[in-house]
């Protein structure tokens, strides 16, 4: 059986490389001259948190995240599985009981703790909370190592693929009855009439005085932040959340807000180097749930809002399901129409 997959951000790599496992030939057609070109999942913090998230995210955000957290360490063997820690400073410690009521997997941490799991923040909290289930990875990474197995699997990937290529190849593709997954994210609007953009801003910085192992969200009323490890001293900071689906360059108030908050969990943040400044839309339904839908015979994988990394395999390994059972009644039906033709 042979599939192409439109797009290959983490849901066009997920689908893909969850459908080669299965034995399906692949081949992922994706518009950018590279990996990550013009893709929201570049800009990811990467961050598999499935018990944060709920703060603000329904159940099946959790369960499809968990499902999705134990996909990762076998496919992305830098998967980091080490927690997250969830801090507020003295005035916003009201932020931190609230994100508890909201949430659950959890330990509260006094200050000796916090000091033991995150040296480096030793004395600059009372608090926090702990999530330990949670894991985190560097996106661009991870999908370097999904393209790397796809291809291994024997799977390809056309780059700088046009309009006019992938809708020759996709309808060969139904002609010939193989299926057609499309992961387009935001551009795939011209059928998902109901998705929208949010875009987030984010920074890359080095600061190799400090250390930490694992994501880190600074509660605040109006501006949350994160910080997630990605090794050798650099460290991603995002990320906004802005109802915009113009990916344009950052603002200067969501700069000043973002480093802000990184001087605030850390002094050292302000000698911080900027290696770089990055926006991405998230592709997000109305609801901020994803999708897996079939319209016209060709099945979506969208609306991963802002959790992509997080979602990805779940959704990719429904997708591969309905690919095969389809597939499964195809060669039924072609059996049976073989049948009636023998009668
Ligand atoms: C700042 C920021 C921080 C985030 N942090 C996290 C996080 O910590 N954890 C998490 O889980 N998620 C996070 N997210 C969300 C996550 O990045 C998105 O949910 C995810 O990237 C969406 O993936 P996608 O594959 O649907 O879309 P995309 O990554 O946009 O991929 C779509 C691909 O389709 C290609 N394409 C478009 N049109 C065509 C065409 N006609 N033919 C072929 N290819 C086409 C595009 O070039 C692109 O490569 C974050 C997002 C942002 C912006």
């Amino acid at each position: 059986m042979r599939a192409i997959v439109l797009g290959a951000g983490v849901a066009g790599l997920t689908c893909a490389v969850e459908l080669a496992e299965r034995g399906v030939a692949v081949e992922v057609l994706e518009r950018g001259e590279r990996l990550g070109a013009g893709c929201c999942s570049w800009y990811a913090g990467g961050m598999l948190a499935p018990w944060c998230e709920r703060e603000s995210a329904e159940p099946l955000v959790a369960t499809l995240g968990l499902e999705s957290l134990a996909w990762w360490p076998a496919r992305f063997p830098g998967t980091r599985l080490r927690g997250s820690l969830v801090v507020a400073h003295g005035r916003d410690t009201g932020e931190l009981r609230q994100f508890a009521r909201r949430t659950e997997r959890y330990e509260w941490l006094d200050a000796g703790r916090i000091a033991a799991l995150e040296p480096d923040l030793a004395g600059r909290f009372s608090q926090a909370l702990y999530f330990p289930e949670e894991g985190h990875l560097d996106p661009r990474a991870a999908l370097d190592a999904l393209a790397g197995r796809l291809t291994a699997l024997g799977g390809t990937i056309r780059f700088a693929a046009g309009a006019n290529d992938c809708r020759e190849v996709t309808l060969s593709a139904e002609t010939a009855g193989n299926a057609v997954i499309d992961c387009r994210g935001l551009e795939a609007r011209d059928v998902l009439h109901d998705l929208r953009g949010v875009k987030g801003e984010m920074l890359v910085v080095e600061l190799p005085d400090v250390s930490l192992s694992r994501p880190v969200r600074v509660l605040h009323p109006r501006v949350p932040v994160y910080i997630v490890p990605r090794g050798d001293g650099h460290y991603m900071i995002g990320a906004t959340m802005i109802e915009s689906d113009q990916p344009t360059r950052i603002t200067a108030r969501s700069l000043l807000e973002l480093l802000g908050a990184a001087y605030a969990l850390h002094p050292a943040f302000g000698e911080a180097q900027i290696l770089e400044i990055g926006t991405g839309v998230r592709p997000a339904f109305p609801d901020n749930l994803p999708r897996v839908s079939r319209i016209g015979g060709r099945l979506y994988v969208n609306g991963l809002y802002r959790h992509g990394f997080l979602l990805a395999p779940a959704l990719a390994r429904q997708a591969a399901g309905q690919v095969l059972a389809a597939g499964h009644c195809l060669e039924v039906m072609n059996a049976d129409s073989r049948q009636r033709r023998l009668a």
